[in-house]
């Protein structure tokens, strides 16, 4: 009888291991939606491809062992628009059931925002405004829908109930926003569009449209240049934003040239590996805080 027992028995592990799923991701934002929609379902398991400390996807190469998690995955779950550029070289190679959250090309895209001169023919950074969010959501949502039609009532129970929690967030971000004094800000990476849309921010200049780039004494005096006739066309030096994965060091050099101030916004590209599931609602009020200090006042 005991014996009977351990067969049956070994024989629902089997089966569990074969209904198990695993859904990948491309980057940060996309996980931390995947997370939320995946929490207690048995069986699936969500994995991140880039590293949690990696940020935008602009510049990636897809690695040997990126190709193994790939080959193993039920579904691959990406952002869309533009920014995962690195599968137009695989396509052909990889057989991937893909969920492209931003809906680009269907009647559930996002509305998406032209790069001025970028390499790619649209802005990819969507997901910072919490509209665009909840669009992302509900797209990947269908599309784990169709890939694990088995979990379909939990995954619509997590979907109503993150949405309803990006709407709490979307009504906090605009009621603070709409009592800053200010409006112009300064970034240093073209991740900013979607965000300053939603919630009535001016982006005046962006000062490197490449993470990382290292400038030259010639480049600088030239952004200090811009940042003075701003100065001038404002009234008051407009403050510069910096991001966790970039260094401030330009920032720093303007600032020092023109009494500028320099704050922290953080596109939400990077965080820790084993995030809590308000990790993106936490990053955006974070933000908030940073604006209202940075713009705060009377209007
Ligand atoms: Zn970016």
């Amino acid at each position: 009888m005991k014996r009977v027992f351990a067969v049956l028995f070994a024989m629902l592990l089997l089966i569990a291991a074969a209904a198990a799923e695993t859904v990948v991701t491309s980057f940060y934002p996309v996980y931390l939606f995947t997370l939320n929609l995946c929490e207690g379902l048995d069986g699936v398991t969500v994995v991140n491809l880039a590293a949690p400390d990696f940020g935008c996807l602009h510049d990636y190469q897809l690695t040997v062992a990126d190709m193994k998690v790939l080959s193993r995955a039920d579904v691959f779950v990406i952002n869309g628009a533009d920014m995962e550029e690195y599968l137009a070289h695989v396509r052909g190679s990889l057989d991937l059931r893909t969920v492209d959250a931003s809906g680009m090309g269907t009647d559930r895209s996002v509305a998406l925002i032209r790069e001025e001169d970028g390499e790619t023919e649209f802005n990819p950074h969507i997901w910072l405004s919490v509209p665009n969010a909840k669009i992302m959501v509900c797209n990947i949502a269908d599309g784990l829908t169709e890939a694990m039609p088995q979990h379909a009532d939990a995954i619509a129970a997590n979907r109503d109930a993150y949405l309803c929690r990006l709407d709490a967030l979307d009504a906090e971000l605009r009621g603070r926003s709409d009592a800053l004094g200010r409006r112009e800000i300064v970034t240093f990476h073209e991740a900013f569009p979607y965000f300053a849309e939603a919630y009535g921010l001016r982006v005046v200049a962006v000062m490197a449209t490449e993470p990382g780039e290292a400038l030259s004494a010639r480049e600088l005096m030239d952004l200090v240049r811009e940042e003075r006739s701003l100065a001038e066309e404002l009234g008051y030096p407009p403050p510069l934003f910096v991001e966790p994965q970039y260094t401030g060091r330009a920032a720093d050099a303007i600032s020092a040239e023109t009494g500028a101030a320099v704050f922290r916004l953080d596109p939400c590209v990077t965080g820790p590996a084993d995030p809590p599931l308000t990790y993106y609602e936490d990053v955006m009020l974070q933000n908030m805080t940073v604006l209202e200090e940075a713009c705060g006042g009377d209007r």
